[in-house]
């Protein structure tokens, strides 16, 4: 018998979408990710970008407080281990999936820690096959393996990812560790300048670095940019090296130069890349119908419809334009509503 859902992706949108599709007695079967060296190094690791960050402080329903008790409860003491004790920040990223995880659980969803690495949506059931070569099928499908933040590729770069570097301004910030110091912003189109203004509320400086003369970034947020007596461009110049130590994480930035100036040193507390990010539908291969930076495209307005009836998208794989955990989990929802729609509609 197939499955009547499954859902691949473990990120907010494939939480909410579980918790919602095991409400309905959907009894979905979520395909997690798998645990690999090669996942980790390239952000795919379970539980999605979010995992990554630190404090979520924009999640509603998450101010500061001592969740400490209840998550004794809920939470296996083996999972518990990777959860800060006592709790004293609103929520921290990988705590607030591991809760969405276990809400997904409690009502009945089954996990399954593997990727799919290739689907066949030409009639259904789908048929979806993972990472260890065993195939599933299901009536429905929902698409929430999400995106990631492009890095640069740097050893340095990578050392200091969570202790000083990230791919998330509007995630990260606002703690305390770049409050009043320098940062610098990686990229020169609309994330990079995004990013950058975002941080001035936070920073002393924050430098825009790139390695052209001139953004990519549309005029009126590059004219906002530039009128901003915190932001500092940078032309020119490409990452030779982040630099930092074990105790304080990022402390510096060293910088050649694309037109034949010396390379510079440059004292920071966070570097944040804006150069892009890629969504994470390889394993997709032409089943979906995507737009030209390879998101799933939505087919109907105000729907997670995919061009596969039965097949539906949710969070950052199919959002290039917000990214955020809550529109993220507000998709996840939207795509089990419709997924439970569909299965009714065609009498399943
Ligand atoms: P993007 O437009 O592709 O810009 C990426 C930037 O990163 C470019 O300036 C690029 O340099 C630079 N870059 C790429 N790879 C690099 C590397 N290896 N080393 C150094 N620099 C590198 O990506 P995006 O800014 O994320 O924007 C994506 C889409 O979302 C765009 O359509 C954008 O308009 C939209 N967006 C809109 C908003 C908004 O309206 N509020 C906010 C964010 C994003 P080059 O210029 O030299 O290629």
């Amino acid at each position: 018998m197939p499955e009547k859902l499954i859902i691949i992706g473990s990120g907010p949108a494939g939480w909410t979408a579980a918790i919602y599709a095991a409400r309905a007695e959907l009894k979905p079967l979520v395909f997690e990710g798998a645990v690999t060296e090669e996942n980790r190094i390239a952000g795919t690791l379970p539980l999605g970008q979010l995992a990554l960050t630190t404090e979520v402080e924009n999640y509603p329903g998450f101010p500061a407080g001592h969740l400490g008790g209840f998550l004794e409860t809920a939470i296996s003491e083996e999972r518990r281990a990777y959860l800060p004790p006592g709790n004293p920040h609103g929520v921290q990223g990988p705590e607030l999936l591991e809760l969405m995880r276990q809400q997904a659980v409690n009502f009945g969803t089954r996990i399954i820690t593997e990727d799919i690495t290739t689907v066949d949506f030409s009639q259904r059931p789908f048929r979806m096959t993972a990472l260890d070569g065993k195939s599933y099928e299901a009536d429905c499908a929902i698409v929430a393996t999400g995106a990631r933040a492009n890095y640069l590729g740097l050893p340095s770069e990578e050392k200091y990812k969570n202790h000083g570097v990230s791919g998330c301004a509007v995630c990260d910030g606002a703690i305390p560790r770049f409050r009043n110091k320098p940062l610098a912003v990686i990229g020169g189109g609309d994330s990079a300048v995004e990013e950058a203004t975002y941080l001035t509320k936070y920073a002393s400086t924050v430098y825009l670095v790139h390695r052209r003369d001139k953004l990519r970034a549309s005029k009126i947020m590059a004219e906002r940019a530039a009128a901003n007596p915190k932001i500092k461009f940078l032309w020119n110049r490409s990452v030779d090296e982040v630099l930092g130590n074990e105790k304080e994480g990022v402390t510096g930035m060293r910088l050649n130069s694309t037109t034949g100036e010396p390379a510079a040193e440059f004292p920071i507390a966070g570097f944040f890349l804006g150069i892009g990010h890629t969504p994470n539908t390889t394993f997709l291969k032409g089943a979906l119908q995507m737009n030209d930076k390879g998101y799933v495209v939505w087919t109907t307005p105000g729907r997670t419809n995919t061009s596969v009836p039965g097949v539906f998208a949710a969070g950052d794989v199919a959002d290039d334009c917000y990214r955020q955990a809550v529109t993220a989990a507000g998709t996840g929802c939207m795509a089990a509503l419709d997924a439970e729609r569909f299965l009714a509609e065609h009498g399943e």
